[in-house]
């Protein structure tokens, strides 16, 4: 692990690892869970390894996240659509494309919503691991 200036830089694995916690919505530092409190909140400690998941920050410390949310939802919208347009031309749905991509882009922010979090959690810890700001309980 390389360290520059208080941050740190995790090799590919340990990164890819606490990435596929995340996308599976377990702790990014243990792979322990449950790690959400509901669909909107997530729990102030890992129950298994107690590290805080609410890392004391300001209360813009997920904007990162919603960042994540959005360009993820932008990305599935434009295979979406990119994706039906290619495959059925000359004969686009163009309704399916209309209604479906417009549903997609109001359920699929929800639904990737606590995971755009975690995922952000998860980079956070990988760069400023816990020892070093974090408060524990
Ligand atoms: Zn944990």
């Amino acid at each position: 692990m390389a360290e520059s200036e208080g941050l740190s830089w995790p090799g590919f694995r340990t990164l890819a690892r606490m990435i596929g916690r995340a996308l599976i919505l377990r702790c990014p530092n243990c792979g322990g869970g449950p790690v959400l409190k509901d669909w909107f909140h997530l729990r102030e400690h890992c129950p298994k390894c107690g590290i805080a998941l609410e890392r004391g920050e300001e209360s813009d410390y997920y904007i990162g996240g919603m960042l994540l949310n959005i360009t993820l939802c932008f990305i599935i919208f434009a295979v979406g659509f990119w994706g039906v347009l290619i495959l059925t031309y000359p004969r686009v749905p163009w309704d399916l494309l209309q209604y479906g991509l417009v549903a997609a882009m109001i359920v699929l922010p929800i639904l990737l919503y606590p995971m755009s979090r975690i995922v952000w959690l998860a980079a956070d810890l990988a760069v400023r691991p816990r020892s070093e700001r974090t408060p524990e309980k």
